[in-house]
């Protein structure tokens, strides 16, 4: 029995259903281009190795069924959800990042140990308790049932705990081939590791739930790559993501028991995340369920909610990309919207579709939510009608966070349905002229709301990337705009509303064009770039003005250079 065919979901934009988008999109999944690399054999762990206040356990592996002797390679089996692997030993890891505030958190000491540091943290060297495994999970992908998946280039070492108790998953993620790699390599480069050591740590800085990074290591090996797809291949510096998260467990990692009819297995793996990652929900019933399934919708609406609010594009929002506690995960080809405009995407092989466009996200959020209910459905004995019910209420719960989100960023304390006209206008207006979404408002929070029509739209200008073509009729729109929300806010204070607005607003996102200045340096063996982006990105909301070059409008020549508008899944 099937939970609801796709739910015919609204579209933001193409006016079309995603039912119809999924079959349009039937050839576009992320292709593995992989070639061999020259790192050595996987060979036993030479020896043992620790830094201060790395106890880590095997709870995963201990707590559900797995293979413990699967090796490097093996055949797809059923009603596991892990499989044991050995990380490849690399010739010569280095520690080149790691963040301080995860180091804290976790108490560990890596600044006094960064050899023993790379070696751990890169599979050189097992510390004790290390029981490596990747677990399996299944996704659907660009709107299709892709079958198992897996990690293919993750690799789990265990579970530590953090000075308040909580728990933390440390997961190596390039660190070789897994039963789950399938045609691909298991190993990740440097560009991309960069891009996700930066990210995910800025994201958290913003206030955005999600997978965090502790420490970023060179392999010492090349890893060829073919960035366009194109024939043409050239050897990376190979590079090992240390990402830390209370869970890393996927949509798709129920999706697959279900897939497979593995019942028991599927009730085992949401009994286990339940008690251990939403105790606040007691102990495993129907009851519970249903309240963790809501709880998991609202955590997801939240998250896209958020996504919105700073103008994040994950692109590649397929179910195994969909944390089951909400959060960020799988930094691939993500942009951050300059010009403000919901069809954009910055990942190459969506750009036809578009499906995982800005604007789309938080319906696609709910068309995952469909796929994770159409899996957990076994668990309500089948019976449709309280999924359908939690389903239903997603459409309102997020249009009510967003009307509350977008009213803080305009400075709006109390905001109202009647203030819904003025915000529709908004994304209309920003449209008529190519508008920096990051720098419109944080410019605006400047405005005072006592000025004139000609001095608020001054204020904003700073936002246009081509102010001396805008017309008269687009000028009369936005100071038109500008007059209506001057006095909207007028009755609040102005300090209390830039408060709020700067808040909301963050003045400094991780673009893609900044993101790659990290990248070149490192790819020249100057890593000093993304510690000092890490640093700015730690305070995003303040207004740090020995930084501002890293405010502004992106320049003319990110446009044109690769890497800085569109990205590909090579990585
Ligand atoms: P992604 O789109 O990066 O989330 O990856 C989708 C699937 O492809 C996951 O199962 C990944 O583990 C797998 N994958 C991505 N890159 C590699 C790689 N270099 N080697 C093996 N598997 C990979
Ligand atoms: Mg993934």
């Amino acid at each position: 029995m099937t939970l609801m065919s796709n739910p015919r979901v609204k579209m933001a934009l193409h006016g079309c259903t995603l039912t119809s988008l999924a079959v349009k999109t039937s050839q576009q999944t992320c292709i593995l281009f992989f070639m061999k690399s020259n790192s050595t054999e996987p060979e036993p762990s030479p020896g043992i190795t620790t830094i201060d206040g790395l106890n880590l356990t095997p709870a995963f592996t201990e707590a559900l069924p797995g293979n413990p002797d699967s090796g490097q390679r093996h055949p797809p089996q059923d009603h596991i959800m892990w499989s044991a692997v050995m990380p490849v030993v690399p010739s010569a890891p280095k520690l080149i990042a790691w963040s301080k505030d995860m180091e804290a958190r976790l108490g560990l000491k890596i600044g006094a140990a960064p050899e023993a540091t790379a070696r751990l943290l890169t599979g050189h060297d097992l510390a004790s308790g290390t029981t490596p495994y990747a677990m399996r999970y299944g996704g659907h992908q660009f709107g299709n049932w892709a079958g198992q998946l897996g990690d293919g280039r993750a690799i789990a070492l265990g579970e530590m705990h953090d000075q308040t108790g909580q728990h933390w998953t440390l997961q190596l993620k390039g660190a070789g081939a897994t039963p789950y790699s399938r045609q691909g390599d298991g190993f990740a480069v440097l560009r991309s590791s960069v891009r996700e050591y930066l990210c995910s740590e800025a994201m958290h800085h913003l206030g955005i739930p999600t997978t965090r990074s502790l420490s970023l290591c060179l392999t010492g090996d090349n890893v060829d790559r073919d960035v366009f797809y194109d024939g043409n291949v050239q050897a990376e510096q190979g590079a090992i993501l240390c990402r830390t998260a209370h869970s890393f467990v996927r949509f798709g990692n129920f999706e697959i028991h279900a897939a497979h009819h593995e019942h028991d297995a599927l009730k085992t793996l949401a009994d286990h995340v339940i008690t251990k990652d939403f105790p606040h929900l007691g102990k495993p019933s129907l009851d519970v369920y249903q309240q963790w399934f809501q709880e998991v919708l609202q955590r997801t609406a939240e998250l896209m909610a958020h996504w919105q609010r700073v103008g994040f594009v994950h692109a590649v929002m397929n179910t195994d990309n969909m944390s089951i506690l909400g959060q960020t995960i799988d930094y691939g080809p993500y942009g951050w919207l300059e010009e403000y405009d919901p069809s954009w995407t910055p990942n190459f092989i969506d750009r036809q579709r578009r499906r995982y466009c800005y604007g789309n996200q938080p319906q696609i959020g709910l068309w995952n939510l469909y796929r994770l209910a159409n899996a957990v459905l076994p668990l309500f004995d089948n019976n449709t009608k309280p999924l359908e019910e939690i389903l239903g209420s997603y459409d309102a719960f997020y249009d009510d966070l967003w009307h509350q989100t977008v009213a803080a960023k305009l400075g709006i304390t109390t905001a109202t349905a009647s203030d819904k006209a003025l915000f529709d206008q908004l994304w209309e207006i920003l449209q008529l002229t190519p508008t920096d979404y990051t720098i419109f408002f944080r410019a605006l929070a400047q405005a005072d709301s006592t000025d004139t029509p000609d001095s608020l739209l001054n204020t904003i200008t700073p936002s246009f990337y081509q102010p001396d073509t805008l017309t008269d009729e687009t000028k009369n729109a936005f100071s038109h705009w500008l007059g209506r929300w001057a006095f909207r806010v007028s009755d609040t204070g102005t300090d209390e509303r830039r408060t709020l607005m700067n808040k909301t607003n963050p003045k400094y996102v991780l673009r893609n064009y900044i993101a790659l200045q990290a990248i070149d340096d490192a790819e020249q063996g100057d890593y000093s770039t993304i510690d000092k982006l890490l640093e700015i990105l730690q305070s995003p909301y303040e207004e740090q003005p020995a930084h501002q070059q890293y405010a502004g409008l992106r320049p003319d020549w990110a446009t044109r250079k690769p890497g800085c508008t569109m990205l590909t899944c090579s990585s």
